[in-house]
């Protein structure tokens, strides 16, 4: 199977100036082996990241469904491909949110950017709510049925396994940003139940995809979210942005 995978969204995080955090954690991330790495900057830095590191991966944060026209403000996944992006994030929870993403929209960006080329990492995750009445893992699961490039989209990656192209992370509404983290039971719970969702959609080619947790992970916590069973790597927001505390989670994958 594949390395565990850490990737990093600056969210609306990052100037020219925070590209010193990313060139330490690129000299770092290259001195390892056994981990996989990206980081996702705002769209203004993703040029300019791809010139400064040669180890780490370079995704956006979110990409439009059409390859190009009159979308003003926005950005497509070829456009990210052509600034050097490997990846894209879509999906997240804080576009669901502020932008009123729906599932099939997120579906239609994630087989946009596997078409141009990226790779792909689709986010799904509860609210509080959901979590206290118990639903969580039936919400989640649908999100993720409804979320997922389709069959077809996703056999155009041709010769390249699915798992290398597609991404899921797995991250609770209330966990981001809150310093709250699942119990290490709901969370290899919910892991379990998202493999079966990818079996179910892709056959064996869903077994190898990865699913990261993100949602307050550190590097104190780290160790013991990375080695829950099922979890594939994590997606780290507030703490990426600095070299030392991302660092700290990367080696806690390796
Ligand atoms: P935090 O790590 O800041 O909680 O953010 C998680 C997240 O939303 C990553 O996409």
């Amino acid at each position: 199977s594949l390395s565990p995978y850490v990737v990093g969204n600056w969210k609306m995080n990052g100037v020219r100036a925070t590209l010193a955090e990313a060139r330490a954690i690129d000299r770092a991330v290259a001195r390892l082996t056994g981990v996989e790495v990206g980081l996702a900057p705002p769209f203004t830095l993703i040029a300019a990241l791809r010139e400064a590191v040669t180890a780490i991966g370079v995704g956006g944060q979110d990409c439009h469904v059409a390859a190009k026209g009159a979308h003003t403000g926005d950005v497509s996944a070829a456009m990210l491909a052509d600034a050097g992006a490997d990846f894209v994030i879509v999906g997240h929870s804080e576009r669901r949110a502020d932008h009123g993403e729906s599932d099939a929209l997120v579906r239609a960006k994630a087989e946009a950017a596997l078409a141009a080329g990226l790779s792909v990492i689709v986010c799904v995750g509860e609210t509080e709510a959901q979590r206290d009445s118990g639903e969580a893992e039936a919400v989640v699961s649908r999100q993720l049925d409804a979320s997922l490039p389709s069959g077809e989209a996703a056999g155009e990656v041709g010769e390249v396994k699915l798992a290398e192209r597609l991404a899921v992370a797995y991250e609770p509404v209330w966990a981001i940003g809150t310093g709250r983290v699942p119990s290490v039971a709901d969370v290899e719970a919910m892991h379990a139940a998202l493999r079966q969702r990818l079996v179910a959609a892709y056959g064996e080619g869903g077994s190898d995809v990865r699913v990261l947790y993100g949602g307050s992970v550190n590097p104190s916590n780290a160790a013991e979210l990375l080695s829950t069973p099922g979890v594939g790597g994590a997606l780290v927001g507030g703490a990426s942005l600095s070299a030392e505390s991302f660092m700290g989670i990367v080696a806690a994958a390796g």
